[in-house]
């Protein structure tokens, strides 16, 4: 089962964690295999913010082939509980930013490793202060739309 495409313009042009990946620029590396690569973050919200990224160039999220996307959430789930003591951190967020109106910035799939003390000054704000919270029609509205999609992609 494919999960169904949103509309996208894809980026062109170059890409710094290809640069990285290939040993054109200096970087520091914690974990490496034959799909995966995790480094340090060049501008940490604090110390020990890793990136894991998929040495092939893939954009987004629904770009990434399935046994991918596994793999890189299986080296996350290794990496944080070592991350996490390694920073001296007591917790972490683990955050992607998938397209430009999500935040990405790199637009090389990567999922962010962010270990958080108390008082660090970082902030994913959720509940969204924004928010006007939906009805339960709305909410169940929306949860039978996302099973129906699930059960097949075609319909929408
Ligand atoms: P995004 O906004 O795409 O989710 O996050 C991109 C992340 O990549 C940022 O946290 C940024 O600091 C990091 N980054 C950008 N350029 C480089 C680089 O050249 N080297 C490393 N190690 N990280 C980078
Ligand atoms: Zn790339």
């Amino acid at each position: 089962m494919h999960a169904p495409k949103s509309p996208r313009t894809p980026s062109t042009g170059h890409c710094i964690f290809c640069d990285l990946i290939q040993g054109a620029a200096e970087v520091s590396i914690c974990y490496e295999d034959a799909t995966a690569i995790a480094f340090l973050d060049i501008q940490p919200v604090n110390p020990g913010h890793v990136l894991v990224v998929p040495r092939e160039h893939y954009e987004v999220l629904q770009d990434i082939p399935r046994d991918v996307g596994l793999h890189l959430y299986e080296v996350a789930t290794r990496l944080i509980p070592v991350v996490q003591v390694a920073a001296g951190a007591t917790d972490m967020n683990i955050v992607v930013n998938s397209g430009a109106a999500a935040g990405q910035n790199v637009m090389h799939y990567h999922i962010h490793l962010i270990p958080r003390r108390e008082g660090d000054g970082f902030d994913v704000s959720l509940p969204f202060p924004g928010s006007v919270m939906p009805n339960r029609q709305q909410l169940d509205g929306m949860a039978a739309r996302i099973g129906s999609m699930l059960r097949d992609p075609l319909k929408n």
